[in-house]
């Protein structure tokens, strides 16, 4: 056997099974050394599984499986057939990801191919007739369950996966993505006062939408967002004007178009950009750090989510895939007390998180009794932001 794979195997299994899914033929393919745990294509399921040194791929979608058998069928004479099948996948233009190196859902998946293994050793200890075409059939497994296919399609409808900031300390330019220091503001615009307090307000973020990594699911990818938030303790605006409620009047959440963002970088002359340590009206001691990039962080699943179904058969689903607290972008919102998703005034479409704000986090505020934030942005109208936290 090659060492580097062989698709000498590949076949398709027609389907006995007809019930949640239709037609579900596993393709059974000999991969050693290939971990390719984890493919959706547009809602598409396209499973894997490891088991006795063989992978399965599974999918509700027969056809699906026939092209990607003949596809590795071609591939077979290929030294690298990992990269080739990833390829293949990347190509069709329905792929939404293709996950290859997810360590918490390959131990999902390795755990119910354990557990396929047990159930398949159980049923070849009872005798079976079987109508054999080919000697190499008996040794093949048998048609995954389409109940544990419902399960692994809810998981790969459902999981998301977040990213964390790479910052480096320090301001950056007004034009960077940062968290705390100097804002871009509008040509001539004063830095932004509370409206409760009429004393300057710190900016906790800013971020070039333009940044945002590519693999973020998210609407809007142009114009910069910002949250600007009076932590004024004299008077006390954050409990005064109640600013964990999304749009409250000691924050101000807003979006400046491109337009104005480009406007707003052409007019910031060097002298807006003085050394770190003399923000311009930054009226903050508070450290800035400058987001340098974004680091994708493990699968997360949905915990009380409204729009999310129930996982197939009371699943349970493992601690390490539940949405993770700490500043993060995009995933699922770690609630503190439950989802909170802001309407927008204009449309009233449930808005979109975009960023979550920890507690002592870099923002550098402590939210209560160390609760979060979660900032917002309605997906029809980018220039709808929102923030809004909830503490325990
Ligand atoms: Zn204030
Ligand atoms: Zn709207």
């Amino acid at each position: 056997m090659d060492p580097r794979g062989s698709v000498a195997r590949v076949r398709t299994y027609p389907t006995t099974r007809r019930e949640r899914f239709g037609a579900c033929g596993p393709l059974w393919v000999r991969l050693p050394g290939i971990d390719v745990p984890w493919t959706r294509l547009a809602g598409r399921v396209l499973e894997s599984y490891e088991r006795d040194g063989l992978v399965a791929f599974a999918s509700p979608w027969r056809g699906l499986l026939d092209e990607f058998a003949d596809h590795l069928a071609g591939a077979a004479d290929k030294d690298d057939l990992g990269g080739v099948i990833g390829e293949w996948l990347l190509d069709k233009d329905e792929v939404d990801e293709v996950f290859a190196d997810d360590r918490a859902l390959a131990r999902v998946v390795i755990e119910q191919a354990r557990r396929l293994a047990a159930e398949s050793s159980a049923e070849a200890t009872a005798p079976a007739a079987r109508d054999d075409e080919d000697d190499e059939d008996d040794d093949e497994p048998e048609p995954l369950d389409p109940e544990l296919l419902a399960r692994e399609a809810w998981i790969a409808r459902w999981v998301r996966r977040p990213f964390t900031p790479r910052t480096r300390e320090g301001d950056g330019a007004s034009t960077a993505s940062k968290f705390c220091g100097a804002a871009l503001l509008r040509p001539g615009e004063a830095w932004p006062v509370c409206p409760g307090c009429g004393q300057p307000m710190r900016l906790f973020v800013q971020l070039d939408l333009a940044t945002l990594p590519p693999a973020l699911p998210y609407p809007h990818r142009e114009g910069m967002v910002q949250l600007f938030y009076c932590t004024n303790t004299d008077p006390l605006c954050e409990v005064d004007h109640e600013a964990w409620q999304p749009f409250g009047k000691s924050s101000l959440a807003r979006w400046l178009s491109p337009a104005e963002q480009a406007h707003a970088a052409k007019s910031s002359s060097p002298l807006d950009h003085p050394p770190d340590d003399h923000p311009p009206e930054g009226p903050s001691d508070e450290p800035a750090a400058m987001i340098l990039g974004w680091a994708q962080g493990s699968p997360e699943l949905p915990e009380y989510e409204p729009d999310v179904p129930p996982p197939p058969d009371d699943m349970e689903i493992d601690e390490a895939l539940r949405p993770r607290a700490g500043d993060k972008l995009g995933g699922w919102p770690a609630w503190v007390q439950g989802p909170e998703y802001p309407r927008c005034p204009r449309c009233k479409a449930r808005m979109t998180v975009l960023l979550q704000l920890e507690s002592n986090g870099l923002c550098r505020h402590q939210f209560g009794d160390l609760g979060a934030g979660h900032l917002c942005q309605c997906p029809e109208h980018p220039d709808v932001v929102a923030f809004g936290w909830a503490c325990h």
